[in-house]
């Protein structure tokens, strides 16, 4: 199969691959769409087995950022960028200078910020070769930490969709997290503070037991966390949580949490749409962080501070876009995640069509 048959790269304006002699840099950027607007999205370091894996990832992740803009109504389309390298042991101020001038080669259709393995620190090195890097520190336009405002917007849509499938509010609704990091933390804190009852795991015990500490929660192991008695069930932690051996176990209503590519494929949506469970589609719920850092492009582009009034406002229309989804899903008796993907692709089409007639 060559590139352009991949299913990966349907859809795809234009794969960039670059390397660096000199400071061993070895980086794909994937533009997905710039239908909407430039193309937004972070810079992952993984240490690749293959180049192939590395522009698969990168292909998936860019298409997944064009429907999470479109899902948040940003002016962005979608783009990813991967550096093939261990961000523990590989990581230069040079390569990320490098890395920067490869995002500026793009003259500004692509636009880099945080993904794993990239640090604020090494985005300013990057900053030093092209202007088009957000996820800065200490400039009037920089927006900080994302994942607050990631919890809030999940914050919002589990108290939706608990709404919409158990017709209550979240005093006393037992919400099992799965992760409490930067995000599933906040998230926590949240709920705790709206009465919710919680039942929480980590890999990581010292993270755990301090969210406890702050929130009176009831804490059971990582495995255990799909077989407990609760309402609404929030993955918070890795990709693919929801797969063909944890569905049957999970026990809540709801499934509604802040990871990236929950469902381990779109059937699994089906499934979990079969088992009556109502499913908040993972890129619609998510998007606060992304509407934070939109937050701070639109800040650098017109030279101004960073407004967090326009982010609240975004969060309030992203809150909408998915009751819109829970509403078709429900009227046409369909998967969230089929009806996700359709208002997606229609919001992106529609930018593409305007943009050819102007
Ligand atoms: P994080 O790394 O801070 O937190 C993830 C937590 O999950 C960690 O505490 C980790 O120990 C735990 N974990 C890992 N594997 C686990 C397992 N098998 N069982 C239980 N716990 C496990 O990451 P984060 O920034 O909080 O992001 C969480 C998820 O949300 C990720 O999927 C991320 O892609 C997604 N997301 C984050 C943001 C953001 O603003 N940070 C925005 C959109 C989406």
């Amino acid at each position: 199969m060559t590139l352009f048959d991949s299913p990966a790269f349907e859809g795809h304006e234009g794969v960039h691959a670059f390397s660096d002699e000199k400071t061993g840099l070895k980086c794909i950027i994937a533009v997905h769409s710039t239908a909407r607007g430039p193309a937004a999205g972070g810079c992952r370091m993984w240490p690749y087995a293959s180049a192939d894996m590395a522009l698969e990832d990168a292909l998936r992740l860019s298409r997944a950022m064009s429907f999470k803009n479109a899902m948040a109504d940003l002016d962005l389309g979608g783009g990813k960028s991967v550096i093939i390298g261990d961000s523990r042991t590989q990581k230069t101020p040079q390569l990320f200078e490098a890395f920067g001038a490869c995002v500026d080669q793009l003259g500004g259709r692509y636009w880099t910020a945080e993904d794993v393995g990239v640090s604020p620190a090494d985005l300013m090195n990057a900053r030093k070769r092209t202007r088009y890097v957000a996820g800065l520190e200490g400039n009037p336009a920089a927006s900080g930490d994302p994942s607050p405002v990631t919890a809030e917007g999940v914050f919002r849509g589990v108290r939706l969709c608990v709404q919409r499938a158990l017709k209550r509010d979240l005093d006393g609704v037992r919400v099992a997290i799965q992760g409490v990091g930067h995000v599933g933390g906040y998230l926590a804190e949240k709920l705790h503070a709206a009465g919710a009852k919680l039942i929480l795991t980590d890999v990581n015990a010292e993270a755990l037991h301090a969210v406890a500490a702050r929130t009176g929660a009831q804490l059971v192991a990582p495995g255990a966390i799909f077989d407990v008695d609760c309402d609404v069930f929030a993955p918070c932690a890795l990709g693919g949580a929801i797969n063909a051996e944890t569905l049957p176990r999970i026990k809540a209503r709801v499934i509604a949490g802040a990871a990236n590519n929950q469902l381990a494929d779109a059937e699994t949506g089906r499934a979990v749409f079969n088992h009556g469970l109502l499913y908040a589609p993972d890129y619609v719920i998510n998007g606060g962080g992304i509407i934070n850092v939109a937050g701070e492009i639109r800040a650098l582009e017109a030279g101004q501070a960073f407004d967090p009034a326009w982010v609240d406002a975004k969060l309030d229309r992203l809150a909408r876009t998915l009751e819109e989804v829970l509403d078709r899903a429900a009227s046409e008796n369909r998967p969230t995640n089929e009806v996700a993907g359709e208002i997606a692709k229609t919001r992106i089409t529609l930018a593409a069509e305007n943009k050819a007639a102007a």
